[in-house]
């Protein structure tokens, strides 16, 4: 219905018929999975025309249907049994205080309700940024390059040999090059390594706050919801999923909280409804890939234009005690 409406307007990014294409042929699936699909065309609605200052009105993507997809997802790209691990990487020792200590446990259990099938390892101890190349952001607070941080992944972390991707979680504000403002996060999937920031998604973060120096956490629910979101996304990118340019979904391209795209649906249908995740292997850069420092990589928000701060993504009022966990599986 929600299509139909959109047809009706002609606004959509992509036409009806395309949409619906991307999900791919269903004749042969199971019928449950059928169902989800068919009844996923009445509740993810196909993106409109974006914007000035959207992603997609930036970006040229061309998108991925789930042919296309599940083309590509066969062995060894796809996790095993000796690599059934979503590894999550805490960088900085601002990690180990305050709201991080907190969001931790959610994201590792909303990490574990998304990616059923995979085990999700938490890295105990944070990873140094000492190191790292880094510069000031706005604020005056440390801006951390992702490729130094991709580096210690791929070097730092190998003792975890189930791993099938690893993701770097960090308080600092990052970037992947110097042409760059900042990005809530990015991944390399032909390497299956990324990172995400809780930094951009503070409320407090365009008051000059660093998300250490948090002192109340009463806004804490849509920045929480907001991290688990880009955490996902970020490693979704890892198990080979692009950018969608069909529906609004978390696989949203997004240059910002502006962003028009990707805030209704956590997650599309065409890439996750008919396989488990046992069956996704890595990617290509490909159509999401950006320029900069990460090469080749595919993120989440973020801007080249050196301009005013974007307004935050916050819902005043929510508690911790009110997260509503969104994720579809
Ligand atoms: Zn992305």
């Amino acid at each position: 219905m929600a299509m139909a409406k959109a047809a009706a307007r002609g606004r959509t990014f992509k036409s009806i018929e395309e949409c619906v294409a991307a999900l791919g042929r269903l004749e042969d699936a199971e019928p449950q999975t059928r169902a989800l699909c068919e009844m996923n065309l009445e509740f993810f609605r196909p993106l409109g025309i974006p914007k000035k200052g959207d992603w997609l009105a930036e970006k040229k993507e061309s998108g991925q249907t789930y042919s296309t997809y599940s083309r590509r997802m066969k062995p060894p790209l796809t996790p095993s049994k000796h690599t059934d691990t979503v590894l999550l990487v805490p960088f900085g020792k601002s990690f180990g205080e305050g709201v991080a200590q907190v969001f931790l446990p959610h994201l590792v259990e909303y990490c574990r309700a998304f990616f059923v099938g995979m085990e999700v390892v938490c890295v105990e101890k944070p990873l140094s940024l000492a190191k790292m190349q880094k510069r000031s952001n706005d604020f005056g607070h440390d801006q951390f390059l992702i490729g130094d941080i991709f580096e210690a992944l791929n070097t730092q972390t190998r003792s975890y040999r189930k791993a099938y991707c690893r993701l770097g979680i960090t308080m600092e504000d990052i970037y992947p090059g110097e042409e760059w403002n900042y990005v809530f996060g990015q991944a390399k999937p032909l390497e299956r390594v990324g990172v995400f920031s809780f930094a951009r998604h503070s409320p407090y973060f365009y008051s000059g706050l660093h998300a250490s120096q948090v002192p109340s956490l009463k806004e804490g629910a849509g920045w929480l919801r907001a991290s688990m979101h880009t955490m996902v996304h970020e490693t979704c990118h890892m198990f080979g999923i692009l950018h969608c340019v069909y529906f609004q979904c978390l696989m949203n391209g997004n240059n910002g909280p502006g962003d028009s795209a990707g805030r209704h649906s956590p997650f599309g249908t065409k890439k996750w409804g008919r396989r488990g995740v046992s069956e996704r292997g890595r990617g290509r850069g490909g159509a999401g890939g950006r320029a900069g420092g990460g090469g080749g990589g595919v993120g989440v928000g973020g801007t080249k234009s050196k301009g005013k701060p974007l307004a935050t993504a916050s819902r005043p009022g929510l508690t911790l005690k009110s997260v509503t966990f969104r994720s579809q599986l």
